[in-house]
């Protein structure tokens, strides 16, 4: 198990580093918050321990950096103001749980060990992708090119629709029964209407174009980088 540890503060740092090498685990530090978003992008932990206040990036700014870009690494923030403010914004900017300075050790390993453990009981998808564009399905939200894209709800729905089923011609009225939970057999211009709307938000500005119409079938999404 690989966890990398944010923490500017050198003492803290060593402490939780030596600590948690002690226990077994396999310990990346970054020293500021540059350093610990660039490993904590590129490299495969199975959890981030996050200070919340250093001296460049912050960890609120390495936390929502991260979301942003789909990696949903579990996190644990270390905060050493007792707000519950920092705590709300904490977890609702994606942080899976948080501690207060001065912690206990055996509390810091306990609260790592259980987040661990969620991560490898919950394998269910939460993201989905297609070439650079991501839908995180707990947050709801969509990028591509890690620029966020506003959707409706019904423009989310259909492309979670085509997401999941990438490579497979979904016809209009199947669209139409799965997105509007209607039958709309005998008028598919609202998916046509819709399918516009949302080819204009992540297709328009974007290569390779991922809604392919099949002529007299439907829709695909797949990559096609022949057009
Ligand atoms: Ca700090």
């Amino acid at each position: 198990m690989k966890i990398l540890t944010v923490e500017d503060e050198p003492k803290t740092g060593d402490y939780l580093r030596q600590g948690l090498s002690e226990a077994g685990f396999t310990v990346d530090l970054a020293r500021n918050g540059a350093d610990g978003l660039h490993l904590a992008l590129t490299g495969d932990h199975d959890l981030v321990i996050l200070d919340v206040m250093l001296p460049d990036v912050d960890g609120w700014q390495v936390l929502e950096t991260l979301r942003r870009a789909g990696r949903d690494v579990p996190v644990l923030f270390l905060t050493a103001r007792d707000e519950v403010d920092d705590r709300v914004r904490g977890l609702e900017a994606g942080a899976d749980d948080y501690l207060v300075k001065p912690f206990a050790f055996a509390e810091l390993l306990a609260r790592v060990r259980t987040l661990l453990r969620r991560g490898h009981t919950e394998p269910e998808v939460t993201t989905l992708r297609v070439a650079d564009l991501e839908l995180d399905l707990l947050r709801h939200r969509a990028t591509r090119a890690g620029q966020r894209i506003d959707l409706t709800a019904k423009e989310f729905a259909l492309l979670e629709l085509f997401m999941r089923r990438q490579g497979e011609v979904l016809p209009r009225s199947l669209i139409a029964s799965q997105v509007w939970d209607m039958n709309f057999d005998s008028d598919t211009n609202v998916v046509e209407v819709a399918v516009r709307r949302l080819r204009r938000k992540i297709d328009d500005r974007f290569e390779p174009k991922l809604i392919q119409t099949v002529r007299g079938m439907g829709y695909l999404m797949e990559e096609d980088e022949s057009r």
